[in-house]
């Protein structure tokens, strides 16, 4: 099953009010792991597993809305020109 098909049928058996909580509960455990990591108790391969946890959800939630990643690229890149502007003003 390709991964657009595995979505839907994520979205289709748990429904998007569901996934947007594994969302939440997915944020929570990703800094649950940076945190012990700054502890000095967790591990890094941690993070990138709650990460991955992360973009999945996200993903799924994208797609639920027909958002493709392109879309949210531009607006990452927009952001962020934004961000340099004023770190370059001095306003950060
Ligand atoms: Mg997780």
């Amino acid at each position: 099953m390709d991964t657009v098909n595995l979505y839907k049928e994520l979205l289709s058996r748990f429904g998007i009010e569901k996934q947007t909580l594994m969302l939440a509960e997915e944020q929570g455990e990703l800094i649950k792991a940076i945190n012990k990591k700054l502890r000095g108790k967790g591990d890094r391969l941690s993070i990138v597993e709650e990460m991955a946890d992360v973009v999945i959800m996200l993903q799924q939630i994208a797609q639920f809305f027909d958002i493709d990643k392109e879309e949210v690229n531009l607006i990452v890149n927009k952001k962020l020109k934004r961000t340099e502007e004023r770190l370059a003003k001095g306003e950060v």
